[in-house]
């Protein structure tokens, strides 16, 4: 067949109404900066009515909305269970992309190409969709699944799923498990992750004494600043040595430093009286934050006298979701994909996304975005997502939901 006629064949088929509504949502270009929401609230509502469930907005944050959808269970009293995924994008430098960005594309192989296809409007979508199809079906559930799209989680989540964790609102919820976004994988497994790293921006402050960049003066900040980095790349190397040797280990499994800014300085010719690095550091889930708090400052003694330490962030520990016998959803999520005959491969997340609140509140919560066989572009140019591996995503969902919502007291 050639490209042409495949082409027309991609366009005129009929589509799957899932992937119709997909589309449509990613062609709301709620990228941040500054997302306005107001669209996505509009089709989700639209959504929420073609489906007939009950249908809410909480504002933690004027102008960022927390949408939630809920399916009632016959025993609403047991703890429900929240199936979350964030409404917004990363930005986009459109001349990077064979297709335009919220066009949402189809192609002859049924690549469909959007900001948002794989992070993480597809979870969205396919949430709903399985959700419609098992009410279809007559199936009701015994515990209540409310499924909610939440802002701002590209920026951090500070002014969405941060907050709103903390609210009689989401206490009334009574969420007793969560799914999140997980990652694609190019391979057959798909990821499961039931940790993240925690991140910590450390400023090294490195004063010295300030004066002629002519002379020889002692205890200068580039002599402290020099020693003070050496140790960070040290330890970084370390750590890739960790990792490379260890085929078991995946990067959420190590700690990773990177030197982020450098700065100080007035002239070419002046000795500055302070200089400052900046580390972004991700803590793997075994680090004791203590410990390696207390080895930056032995680092910081021996650089010399009167360097300080500033966090710019300092996530406290987060506990890991157990995969063994003690968490039930696990147990569940587990025999659903073992029933599907799909392989799952656990893993710490190695960056952060809204999981980490929900854990924090002492929930167990698991990232999981059904995409195998699936290049990793989040956050790339040219993100997309096969409508084959979307649609097959429902299905697993059809399974899992199901599964987890049905768990008994
Ligand atoms: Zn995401």
């Amino acid at each position: 067949m050639s490209k042409e006629k495949r082409q027309i064949d991609a366009q005129t088929k009929v589509e799957d109404e899932a992937v119709s509504n997909f589309r449509e949502y990613l062609r709301i270009p709620s990228v941040q900066p500054d997302v306005n929401y107001d669209s996505c609230v509009t089709f989700l509502k639209d959504q929420a009515k073609r489906l007939g469930l009950s249908f809410r907005v909480y504002h933690v944050t004027p102008r960022k909305p927390i949408v939630i959808l809920t399916w009632e269970g016959m025993q609403p009293m047991l703890p429900s269970v929240l199936l979350n995924s964030h409404m917004d994008v990363v930005p986009v430098f459109p001349e990077k992309w064979t297709h335009p960005p919220f066009s949402a594309y189809k192609d002859e192989n049924g690549r469909i190409y959007a900001r948002g296809s794989q992070d993480m409007k597809c979870v969205g979508i396919q949430y709903l969709e399985a959700v419609h199809r098992l009410r279809n079906a007559g199936i009701r559930l015994h515990r209540t699944v409310h499924i909610s799209f939440v802002p701002d989680e590209e920026i951090g989540g500070k002014e969405g799923m941060k907050k709103f964790v903390h609210t009689s609102e989401f206490m009334e919820l009574n969420v007793g498990f969560a799914l999140d976004e997980g990652m694609a994988n190019p391979t057959e497994e798909f990821l499961l992750f039931y940790g993240e790293r925690c991140i910590w921006h450390m400023h090294i402050h490195c004063p010295g004494s300030p004066g002629h960049g002519s002379l020889l003066l002692p205890d200068t900040a580039g002599e402290k600043i020099r020693v003070i980095i050496d140790r960070f790349m040290d330890f970084r190397q370390s750590e890739l040595a960790k990792l490379a040797n260890d085929p078991t280990l995946d990067l959420g499994d190590v700690t990773t430093v990177n030197l982020t800014c450098l700065k100080g300085g007035v002239q070419s010719n002046v000795v500055p009286p302070e200089l400052v690095v900046v580390f972004d550091i991700r803590l793997a889930p075994t680090v004791d934050h203590d410990e390696f708090e207390h080895m930056v400052q032995q680092w910081c003694t021996e650089a010399g006298p009167g360097i300080t330490v500033e966090f710019e962030q300092k996530c406290s520990k987060v506990e890991v979701t157990q995969l063994d016998h003690t968490n039930p959803w696990w147990l569940a999520f587990k025999a659903a994909c073992d029933e599907l005959k799909i392989k799952l491969k656990p893993q710490i997340f190695p960056a952060a996304t809204d999981s980490r609140y929900i854990r924090e509140v002492g929930l167990p919560a698991l990232g999981f975005s059904p995409m195998n066989y699936t290049p990793v572009l989040l956050h790339d140019h040219d993100e997309f997502l096969s409508e084959d591996v979307f649609l097959k995503g429902i299905e697993i969902y059809e399974k899992i939901i199901p599964a987890i919502a049905n768990i008994p007291k």
